[in-house]
């Protein structure tokens, strides 16, 4: 046995990213016992090379290393609530590692880091960028908070999936640089795509906008990797709803105002990402937000 087929892990959510976390951790040659709501994402787990589980409990009670990539905090809280009250994370049991990559908030994460080491166990906030096919191909970027210790010992799995692994600091570190990041994505969406309109009532066009830009200093990932990948081709499968981006928006604001710090441009940005604005419901691809021929914000001015 080599040392990552002796590391048990387990995996929670099987969504977009999910499912590439498990059949990237499968490939590597970790044993992965994976547990999603819906049977289908099961399917999926054990097509991706994982093993189907029933429960929460029944992934905990099979690995040592139990990766989550749920939609929100409050699914985070429910799946450690039902490890708790199946022992899975009670003083006596032996030490596990909760890798939170769902793009939670800081607050929380800081609460079950305390409960859980109180126990003897590791919870390491550690959300990702780089979208469905950067956990497919383990190339995640990762960004980390929690105890060095913890972090140590989640390292391994933490390499299997990703590429670039930042320990920003203390527990609720990686929430907080996370919905930083994704307050910048959210904004780069609504100035590419202003940007770009503009170009073309100009007469040029986006792929030239583009061009220029990305050789440039206006280039974002928006510019880079969105815009040529989902936006120009229409295809608008990039993976991400317009949910979670709201999701990150909202959760970004709370912590300004938490925090008392002022953010007018944050809060516009919110508002053009609304459903009443923008038009999308929240599972349209948030890439969709970026389509220079839809009418979206068009005539604000006039
Ligand atoms: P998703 O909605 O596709 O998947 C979430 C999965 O969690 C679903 O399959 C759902 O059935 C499952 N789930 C919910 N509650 C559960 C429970 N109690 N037990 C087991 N499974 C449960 O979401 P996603 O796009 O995979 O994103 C997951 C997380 O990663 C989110 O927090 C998101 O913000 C973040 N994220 C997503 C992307 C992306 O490009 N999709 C990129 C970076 C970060």
């Amino acid at each position: 046995m080599t040392g990552t087929q002796q590391i048990r892990t387990g995996i929670i959510g099987l969504g977009a990213m999910g499912i590439g976390m498990a059949q990237t951790l499968a490939a590597k040659g970790f044993a992965v016992a994976a547990f999603d709501l819906t049977d289908t994402a099961l399917t999926r787990a054990a097509e991706a090379g994982a093993t189907p589980k029933q429960s929460v409990a029944d992934v905990f009670a099979a690995a040592d290393i139990i990766v989550l990539s749920l939609p929100a905090a409050h699914h985070v809280e429910a799946v450690i609530a039902d490890a708790v009250n199946a022992g899975h994370l009670a003083h006596c049991a032996e030490s596990r590692i909760v890798i939170d990559t769902s793009t939670s908030e800081a607050e929380i994460s800081r609460k079950l880091a305390a409960t859980l080491e109180g126990n003897g166990h590791g919870f390491v906030d550690a959300p990702v960028s780089g979208g469905p096919s950067g956990a497919a191909a383990g190339t995640l970027a990762m960004m980390l908070g929690g105890a060095d210790a913890h972090v140590s010992r989640a390292m391994p799995v933490l390499e299997a999936l990703g590429q670039k692994i930042i320990h920003v600091g203390p527990s609720g570190a990686g929430n907080v640089a996370k919905l930083v990041n994704n307050m910048l994505v959210a904004s780069h969406m609504v100035t590419t795509l202003e940007a770009i309109r503009l170009a073309e009532a100009s007469g040029v066009s986006a792929e030239d906008a583009l061009r220029v830009i990305n050789s440039a200093t206006g280039r974002s990932a928006i510019s880079e990797i969105h815009y040529p990948t989902w936006v120009l081709p229409r295809s608008f499968d990039s993976g991400f709803s317009t949910g979670l981006m709201r999701k990150d928006v909202r959760l970004a604001l709370e912590m300004a105002k938490a925090k008392g710090c002022a953010l007018p441009l944050a809060n516009l940005v919110a508002d053009l990402w609304s459903e009443d604005r923008s038009g999308l419901s929240n599972t349209d691809d948030f890439k969709m937000m970026g389509d220079p021929q839809a009418d979206r914000f068009k005539g604000e001015n006039e």
